[in-house]
């Protein structure tokens, strides 16, 4: 079964490199200070590390000889050693609504996609962690495309960096308001199956001497992978949500395939469980309405009974259609009553207003062109073995 193949080995996780040298964005604080020590004198390395970050997270640098803060030579020196790679924007899509699709390109030719979705009071880039997903959820595009890789660090960091690029953030007044002020791990890949490089890309995100993200502005979301779940509070800190999407083992193991491995009672346990959990920082249950599949009264209940005592949210979300798909969406009076009977029982259950579906950037709708890697997933493990 596909979840099975869902540990990805290390050789489709290393970072590559584009350019044969390695790459300077995405490397922690730590690692960015091992790579300079060579060349670095030691009194220098906090200095120098310092100067990169800023130049790298606060400026928005993506050229060597745009770090003006350091002395020529030393530019050099870091140009013949390392690159600054960025994903390449290979196009980019603005919805009616505002939503902002990018197709980008990273190293091996894969495709991913990073959407921005502006609201009133907050904007908020949906990252995604994988090409592809190696679970199957049926209503998902996504899942209908193999897993190719993992994102590197540098690669889910990249896609903030192009989406703050593409909307002028790096010259912001102080104080002025962020445009891009949240960030979702809900796009394309279970973000947990890449635990590390994800973790690793928010703690960027979130120095503060740099894009300086709350981690309360961070939400992973993930479709139920058990064990990793604590360690997303513990070493991300971040907020947590569930794609829940069943109320019954036996419809989730259907809609939620990762449930035939880790199921819904160990699932809240996790949820119990989890190191940020209060009422202030409630763990959101994301729940996509199916018609005629999950969206009864009855569901509704069973859903408010098994997550009873947990600090939580609701989160409704209209199924969201794409080519060659068998669901279709409930209606909006079942949404509706939906919500009020989990309302009722005291938890709040806004239902997400799908964002970015005319350039098919809403939940569930992201899918590369990268079909090619699919028909021989073999070829690609051998060519990234060889590189
Ligand atoms: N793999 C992770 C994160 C990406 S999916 C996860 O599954 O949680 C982000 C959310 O969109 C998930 O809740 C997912 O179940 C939901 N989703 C997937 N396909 C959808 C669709 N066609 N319509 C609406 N929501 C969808
Ligand atoms: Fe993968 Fe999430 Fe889509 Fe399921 S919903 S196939 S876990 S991306």
């Amino acid at each position: 079964m596909t979840w099975q193949t869902a540990i990805v080995p290390d050789h489709l996780t290393l970072p590559r490199k584009e350019t044969g040298k390695p790459n300077l964005i995405g490397l922690t604080r730590e690692q960015l200070s091992e790579a300079l020590a060579g060349f670095t004198p030691e009194k220098q390395r906090t200095m120098r590390c310092n100067q990169l970050w800023q130049g790298l997270y606060c400026k928005g640098v993506s050229s060597f000889d745009g770090m003006t803060s350091l002395p020529k030579a030393y530019r050099a020196e870091l140009r013949a050693r390392f690159s600054l790679a960025r994903p390449e924007v290979v196009t980019r899509r603005i919805s009616a609504d505002g939503t902002r699709k990018y197709l980008l390109r990273i190293h091996g030719g894969h495709e991913v996609e990073t959407v921005y979705i502006p609201e009133e009071d907050r904007g908020t880039l949906c990252l995604s962690s994988q090409v592809g997903c190696t679970l199957t959820c049926p209503f998902c595009h996504t899942g209908t495309q193999r897993l190719v890789r993992n994102l590197t660090t540098a690669e889910i960091v990249g896609q903030i960096l192009v989406a703050r690029d593409d909307l002028g953030e790096w010259s912001l007044a102080p104080g002025a308001r962020r445009k891009l002020s949240n960030i979702v791990l809900m796009g394309m890949g279970e973000p947990l199956y890449n635990t590390c490089n994800v973790r690793d890309a928010m703690l960027i995100a979130m120095d503060g001497a740099g894009i300086s993200l709350s981690r309360r502005r961070i939400t992973l979301s993930t479709s139920g992978v058990v064990p990793e779940i604590r360690r997303v509070g513990e070493e991300i800190g971040c907020r947590l949500a569930i794609s829940f999407h069943a109320t019954t083992d036996e419809l989730r193991d259907r809609l939620v395939p990762i449930n035939r491995k880790y199921r819904i009672d160990s699932l809240l346990q996790a949820c119990r469980d989890y190191p940020r959990l209060s009422n202030a920082e409630r763990i959101t249950f994301e729940y996509v309405m199916l018609k005629g599949i999950n969206d009864s009264a009855a569901d509704a209940r069973r859903l408010v009974r098994l997550i009873a005592g947990i600090p939580a949210k609701i989160n409704m979300i209209p199924f969201n259609p794409w080519p060659g798909v068998c669901y279709e969406r409930s209606d909006q009076d079942r949404i509706e009553s939906f919500a009020e009977i989990v309302n009722r029982a005291g938890y709040a259950s806004p239902v997400r207003t799908p964002r970015g579906e005319d350039i098919m950037a809403a939940c569930g709708q992201l899918k590369s062109a990268t079909q090619r890697p699919r028909k021989s997933r073999a070829k690609v493990t051998s060519a990234l073995r060889g590189s």
